[in-house]
């Protein structure tokens, strides 16, 4: 596959190479900032949508699709190489894609790596491997004997996701979200069942720079999802309602952590890094994303990683502290990834980003 990915590279104009995406999760991010560093882009994207990208600006060629699942057809693919096209991974090839083998179309980072998200059992080995600390798992609701968070494969974005402490919990509850339509009973069976970690979690979003040779932290976020607007309605109503808050995605919040947390951070994506050379080489090529909880003891536990960028980047525009200190200069996510390939063809490097 990627020999024949390499040939299709080598037949691209590089002096006139387009960044494409799909249009949705951190198209606005991509684009924006691959036309920050003087790219012409395309965007792929659903009907309901094309306005938005239109109004926005971004996007030099707006490509109306269906489904994302289009991306796979023989004429998007032959249209993307035509234009000398990189495309952009996000969330939703993941989501609604999932597996890359037959996209003959260079992608910016490492596929095999991105596939890992759909398996938590390899995303589980992984970071086994990397020796960092993780929730325990339950391999059966049968076993539930604390607080237990509620999963499913993929980027799901937290939809149905509940909490349960007990068998009895589980299965009112997974009852319950598969009634409400929030997920199926196929879903339900290959849930996986963490142990809840109480603390406040942390997003890194970090990018492995093969051009800087390093590791650079680019942004930190939060989440804001269904769950958050619980916190709003008094306790006595929370009980007389019987409210099954879900983890549903909304949105993201920018953030800057105790400078002293940071250190912890930077050892376990170098240890994350180590092993993605081991397990799919040349291993992480561009964003990455670390997913956290801090501890009432300030220690850093993981309990995913995403190997493309995140949308809790997109709250990073124009800049985030870290990128700002490192760059002195706006950097966001979608802007890094332009910023490297552009340097990367600059440099004939460009062979060590498309995979
Ligand atoms: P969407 O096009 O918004 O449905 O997003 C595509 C995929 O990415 C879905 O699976 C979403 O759940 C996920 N997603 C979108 N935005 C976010 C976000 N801010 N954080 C985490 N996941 C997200
Ligand atoms: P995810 O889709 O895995 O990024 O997680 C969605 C939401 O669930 C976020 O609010 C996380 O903070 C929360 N979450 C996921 N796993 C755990 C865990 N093991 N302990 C506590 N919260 C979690």
């Amino acid at each position: 596959m990627r020999e024949r990915i390499l040939k299709i590279l080598r037949g691209y104009d590089l002096n006139n190479v387009k960044i494409a995406t799909l249009g949705s999760h951190s198209a606005l991010n991509i684009l924006r900032g691959a036309k920050d560093e003087g790219f012409e882009t395309i965007c792929i994207c659903k009907n309901a949508e094309k306005d938005v990208y239109r109004n926005f600006g971004v996007a030099d060629r707006l490509l109306e699709v269906e489904s994302f699942g289009e991306l796979l057809s023989k004429e998007i693919q032959e249209f993307l190489r035509n234009e000398n096209a990189i495309l952009i991974p996000h969330g939703s090839f993941n989501a609604y894609i999932g597996k890359f083998d037959s996209l003959e179309v260079p992608i910016f980072g490492n596929r095999k790596l991105m596939e890992y998200e759909t398996s938590r059992e390899k995303q589980r080995e992984w970071l086994r491997r990397a020796n960092v600390r993780v929730p325990k798992l339950f391999s059966s609701p049968d076993e539930i004997d604390r607080l237990c968070i509620v999963k499913y494969q993929g980027a799901k974005g937290g939809r149905g996701y509940f909490l349960a402490s007990s068998p009895e919990d589980f299965r009112r509850k997974a009852e319950s979200m598969v009634k409400k339509g929030l997920v199926t009973r196929e879903e339900i069976k290959g849930a996986e069942i963490q142990e809840y970690v109480i603390g406040a979690s942390v997003y890194f979003s970090f990018f492995y720079s093969p051009v800087n040779q390093r590791m650079e932290l680019i942004a930190l976020d939060r989440r804001y999802e269904h769950v958050d607007g619980i916190g709003r309605i008094p306790a006595e109503e929370q009980l007389k309602l019987q409210l099954e808050p879900t983890y549903t995605i909304i949105g993201n919040f920018p953030l800057v952590l105790r400078e002293s947390l940071l250190s912890q951070a930077f050892q376990v994506a170098d240890r994350i890094f180590e092993v993605s050379k081991e397990i799919a080489y040349p291993g992480m090529v561009g964003p990455f994303c670390i997913e956290t909880i801090f501890t009432d003891k300030a220690e850093l536990v993981v309990f995913e990683i995403s190997a493309r960028i995140v949308a809790g980047t997109n709250a990073g525009i124009p800049n985030s502290p870290y990128s700002y200190i490192l760059f002195g200069e706006n950097m966001y996510m979608g802007r890094r990834i332009a910023r490297e390939i552009r340097i990367a063809i600059e440099k004939g490097m460009i062979e060590e980003l498309i995979y």
